[in-house]
């Protein structure tokens, strides 16, 4: 198959959908792969990187789409990009079509087969491609936080690891799944004191039993979440309600009640934020104040770090990427449900159920 992987083209995107080393798998499967010139840059992958692989470099976006069988990107494919994609073509890439009517109503003109990488499931019941995804915020989070807290930044002067002598600094991270676990371990590992609160007792026990020496975990109750946020230093909001909107678990009068200077950092932003004064920066103007409290609110905190969120979700991608390569997409979804869970849009049909209600598209 001739799989093509163009330039992201989305506001502050440096992510690449495929790396040299997942072109060089697909080719040693014995496909074809044509990369954009410049695609991996960004991610810190030259065109000779690609071409050392046995990758073909072509001039332009069209080029890819025109000859490529499967397009492999990143984010959900622009207007432009949606006007190239042709019928029986295959597209592997996020989409989040939801809250999308426009990109919905392109792809089903397209006669695209639109596989979404957020859909795909794994027998555990999860998202195997996003959780790379929430496994960089999570560890970013304490890294903005800390930054954020330092005087000059607007924060309290405080130091995560304390010194001898000096208490370190308290992280409060609310939501313990793959963000919240990922945070409170490199809080911890800063030399914070960081407690984990969550409303599912099966996953709170899970992480006292695999962490109790590093950092506490309490059951999210509001008069517990309500007391430990007055105590922080940094307030980690890391929840997910699935198909849901994030609560808002910090009111704005909760705020005067907090140390001046404390930080908020909102991962869940993305889904709408959990506390009811956020609202979504970009890595240009990430920290805001209100009333003495400075929030981080990025919204996609993994493009921070493009090379490493290259690489984590290339790791995730490859083996579904390979089996639509090598058996093609009708074949690799009859013999995987989880993949198959990643269909969208076929043929001019939506074909997910639940983007289907929200849009009120038949499906
Ligand atoms: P997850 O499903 O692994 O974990 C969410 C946790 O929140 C669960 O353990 C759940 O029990 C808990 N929870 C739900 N309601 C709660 C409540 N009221 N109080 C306390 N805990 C509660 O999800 P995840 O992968 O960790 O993602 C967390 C959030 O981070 C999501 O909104 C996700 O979209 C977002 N995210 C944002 C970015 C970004 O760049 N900003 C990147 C990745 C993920």
């Amino acid at each position: 198959m001739k799989i093509g992987c163009p330039t992201e083209i989305k506001a502050q995107e440096f992510r690449v959908g495929m790396t040299p080393d997942a072109a060089a798998e697909a080719i040693a499967h014995g496909h074809e792969v044509l990369i954009q010139k410049g695609a991996g840059v960004g991610a810190g992958f030259e065109d000779s990187d690609y071409e050392a692989q046995g990758a073909r470099i072509v001039d332009t976006a069209e080029a890819v789409f025109d000859e490529a069988e499967m397009i492999v990107k990143v984010k959900e494919p622009q207007a432009s990009e949606r006007k190239m994609l042709s019928e029986g073509q295959i597209l592997f890439t996020y989409l989040h079509l939801a809250p999308d009517r426009a990109q919905t109503e392109d792809l089903i003109a397209s006669g695209a087969t639109c596989i979404a990488y957020e859909t795909v499931t794994d027998a555990k019941g999860g998202l195997p491609l996003l959780a790379p995804m929430s496994e960089v915020a999570g560890k970013l989070a304490p890294q903005m936080g800390a930054w954020t807290l330092q005087k000059a930044n607007g924060g309290r002067g405080v130091l995560m690891g304390g010194v001898p002598g000096v208490f370190p600094a308290r992280v409060v991270v609310i939501g313990g799944g793959t963000v919240g676990q990922n945070a409170a371990v490199v809080a911890q590992g800063m030399g914070a004191d960081v407690v984990v609160l969550d409303r599912s007792l099966p996953r709170l026990r899970q992480l006292d039993d695999l962490y109790k020496d590093r950092f506490k975990t309490i059951y999210a109750s509001k008069a517990a979440t309500a007391e430990l946020v007055a105590e922080a230093d940094m307030v980690i909001g890391a929840v997910l309600v699935p198909g849901a909107a994030a609560p808002k678990l910090v009111s704005r009068e909760q705020l005067s009640g907090m140390k001046p200077g404390a930080v908020l950092v909102d991962v869940a932003i993305d889904q709408g934020g959990c506390f009811e004064t956020s609202k979504a920066t970009t890595h240009q103007d990430p920290v805001y104040e209100v009333d003495g409290v400075m929030h981080y609110c990025v919204a996609n905190m993994p493009g921070a770090v493009a090379r490493t969120s290259t690489m984590a979700l290339n790791n995730a991608t490859m083996p579904f990427m390979l089996a639509l390569a090598d058996k093609g997409w009708k074949t690799a979804c009859a013999d995987d449900p989880h993949l198959k869970a990643g269909l969208n849009v076929h043929a001019g049909k939506l074909t997910y159920a639940a983007v289907g209600e929200a849009l009120g598209i038949d499906v």
